[in-house]
């Protein structure tokens, strides 16, 4: 079975004592337990908002590299995807295919030229916004005002469709998500938010939501985050009702995994890490989905999304 997750915090652990290769125990994720249990990874450089926004593009650049550097002196066991040719080795699982992404679209600082230098870099996906407002459009904490994208971030858009690059909505706000949906020719991806109607927070989708990024053929990652699955304890089976959910709402085949391991303190019991991540696949069978919906949901439809997207 193909696995793929669409979204982790991991890079982020990488220090002077640490590797990506092994984060110790207190992390969630790394190569040496992601290699033979994950086929793609996809790497955040999440741009902190202590960052922002003048040291936005600084601290970008400086995650970016630390990823390169991190997956050349690991070059036996990692293969970089940033091409469509790059997934055809994807059902070899002792290579960890992984993908970079940057979350916050500060790192643009309004300019899209640079767009094409961190295409240049590596970088492979968007998270357009984190919470904030951005020049790209609003976050999901600056919702009141309702403004979709913005004139830049509509050029963002069309230029991402054009290079072949992955748009995440996650953390975009609901007036942005929409905008966005009108504007691109190619699906998106929701790497980490869960279901509104089981967990109303600002940072899950609602059915409409669902439904349209559905159509979009685009894939929806249900993350772990303890906060977007329910109140009190929680635990696999609220992951495998948010998949549930959102399989009713929009099908299976917008319906995928995105962990956010190593960008939250509170996992649900069961997941601790990446080791855990074939009991999603065992208690989607325990619910009678049959093999074919168990793989889609894997990493099948991310798969394809990204086969879809990926230059040439
Ligand atoms: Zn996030």
């Amino acid at each position: 079975m193909i696995i793929i997750d669409g979204h982790c915090d991991s890079l982020l652990k990488v220090n002077q004592e640490s590797s990506l290769y092994d984060l110790g125990g207190n992390s969630h994720l790394d190569i040496k337990r992601a290699l033979n249990r994950v086929n793609l990874q996809i790497f955040a450089a999440y741009i902190d908002s202590s960052f922002k926004p003048y040291q936005s593009l600084h601290r970008g650049l400086a995650l970016i590299e630390v990823f390169q550097q991190e997956i050349e002196k690991y070059s036996s066991l990692v293969k970089p995807v940033l091409t469509k040719k790059d997934l055809l080795t994807i059902q070899n699982k002792d290579i960890l295919h992984v993908l970079l992404a940057v979350e916050g679209g500060e790192i643009l600082c309004g300019d899209i030229l640079l767009l094409n230098t961190i295409f240049r870099l590596g970088v492979r996906c968007i998270g357009l916004t984190w919470n904030q407002r951005n020049e790209i459009a609003d976050g999901c904490s600056e919702s009141a005002t309702q403004g979709g994208l913005t004139e830049f971030g509509i050029k963002v858009v069309k230029e991402m469709n054009k290079l072949g690059m992955v748009i995440d909505l996650a953390h975009i706000s609901p007036a942005g998500f929409w905008s966005v949906l009108e504007h691109t020719q190619s699906p998106v991806m929701v790497s980490h938010a869960n279901c509104h109607q089981l967990c109303p927070h600002r940072r899950n989708l609602d059915d409409a939501q669902i439904k349209a990024l559905s159509q979009n053929h685009g894939v929806l990652g249900i993350t772990f985050v303890k906060d977007f699955l329910g109140e009190g304890e929680v635990g696999i089976e609220d992951v495998l009702k948010h998949i549930d959910y959102a399989v009713t709402i929009g099908g299976v085949d917008c319906v995928g995994i995105g962990s956010d391991f190593d960008g939250t303190d509170s996992l649900p019991k069961g997941l601790e890490d990446v080791t855990k991540l074939y009991l999603i696949a065992e208690g989607l069978d325990k619910r009678g989905y049959t093999g074919e919906d168990i793989e889609k949901i894997m990493g099948r439809n991310f798969l394809r999304l990204f086969t879809t997207i990926l230059p040439e």
